[in-house]
């Protein structure tokens, strides 16, 4: 009989700050513990199914369909699915919008999902450049050439452009406004993907002149995986989301009510839920983004006092997501018996956690919703450290 009796979170402790970018906005609400409880089996939400329209978004009780329509509303959308995962939005939306060999061209620093959702759509993929180091923006203007190129190679326009609202590498926002201007020129589709953003921080795709949003619901929206979310202007709705029009040759069974490219259903259960009791609280948070980015400006400013050490990306900072670059911890690393483990190890100690161990040259960390005074805590622990091994606090 097998017992797995390590089903613990070492990381689940209250008292641990986790600095992880990954998790910052994932984190439950009180609302969305008590709902995942209440809908944990199975199919929870299933139960009042209404039997003509049997489709996930149609059901009332839970109120799934009043969820999807302020959904839609709040992202500046008209239309909202919640799917697994950001990446299967993205999936989705490129395999609904292409022919195949069709080219998708993308910022330089999506995501890895994103190259492998196209890749999956059968579709090829074009990059906008950036400028390296230190700042690592994207040259927004070039989605332009990169049409025009996708243009002249193929004598068709891309697919789609897809545009990384802020990258998972540097923290960078980018203006979606020029990017979409840029891609309504040639009546090519924008796919916006807010994983980073959308949940956090206000994104209105209406002001933005996007065709699609994307985000990640257990990245960014207080919810549990897997939840994704994929909005649509009325227009794309058509497009990305058709129903079903097979038969089956011998039983002439069809399914005219299904949206085919969802097959049907998608997370008809807890994940879903949580994402709707968190709803009410994200709705709130965002109007306090100011707030995050006057923390992650303090957490710039008192890192970069460390020796040799410095933020990247583009400064002043417009997201909590930092990536730190210390050549003075580094150096710290190569005398220590630990090696790069010792940074871990410290922090740990400190009750933080989150940055990946082994790494203190290159890491990232996010603040996001961390209060002043955790993250004052945070910036001392890292003072401290660099303290202790000797290297200068400016
Ligand atoms: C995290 C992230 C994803 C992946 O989100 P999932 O919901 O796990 O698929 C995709 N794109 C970007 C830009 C991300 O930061």
């Amino acid at each position: 009989m097998y017992k797995y009796k390590y089903l613990k979170r070492e990381f689940n402790k209250s008292e641990l700050i986790n600095l992880n970018p990954i998790q910052r906005g994932g984190i439950l609400t009180k609302e969305a513990r008590e709902a995942l409880l209440e809908f944990g089996d199975g199919y929870s939400t299933c139960d009042w199914c209404p039997p003509k329209f049997d489709r996930l978004d149609r059901i009332e009780k839970p109120p799934i369909k009043d969820f999807y329509e302020d959904l839609a509303e709040f992202l500046g959308m008209d239309v909202a699915r919640v799917v697994t995962r950001c990446r299967e939005a993205m999936f989705i939306a490129f395999k609904m919008l292409s022919s195949p060999g069709d080219y998708i061209v993308v910022d330089s620093l999506s995501h890895y999902s994103t190259y492998l959702a196209i890749e999956f759509a059968g579709l090829k993929v074009k990059e906008v450049p950036h400028t390296g180091y230190p700042n690592f923006q994207l040259l927004l203007e070039m989605y332009r050439d990169k049409i025009e190129e996708v243009k002249k190679e193929t004598s068709k326009l891309p697919a789609a452009v897809l545009l990384t609202h802020v990258d998972y590498l540097y923290g960078n926002l980018n203006d979606a406004l020029i990017v979409s201007k840029i891609a309504h020129e040639y009546n090519v589709p924008v796919i916006l993907n807010a994983a980073y953003t959308a949940g956090i921080m206000p994104v209105n795709g209406k002001k933005l002149g996007v065709d699609v949003i994307v985000s990640s619901g257990h990245k960014s929206w207080a919810a549990s995986a897997p939840t994704g979310i994929l909005a649509l202007t009325e227009d794309m709705a058509e497009k990305i989301l058709p129903t079903a029009t097979i038969t089956g040759d011998w039983s002439k069974r069809s399914f005219k009510i299904k949206e085919m490219p969802l097959l049907g259903c998608t997370v008809m259960g807890a994940p879903l839920i949580t994402l709707m009791a968190s709803f009410p609280h994200v709705i709130r948070r965002v109007e306090k983004w100011d707030e995050e980015l006057e923390k992650a400006q303090y957490f710039v400013k008192e890192i970069e006092k460390i020796e040799e050490t410095r933020v990247l990306g583009v400064k002043p900072k417009k997201h909590t997501l930092i990536h730190v670059e210390s050549i003075g911890l580094h150096k710290v690393s190569k005398k220590h018996p630990r090696k790069g483990f010792y940074l871990y190890d410290e922090l740990k100690k400190r009750k933080i956690v989150g940055i990946q161990p082994g790494l203190s040259k290159h890491f990232k960390l996010n603040i996001y919703g961390l209060s002043l005074d955790e993250v004052r805590y945070v910036v001392n622990a890292f003072h401290d450290i660099a303290a202790i091994y000797g290297l200068k606090i400016y």
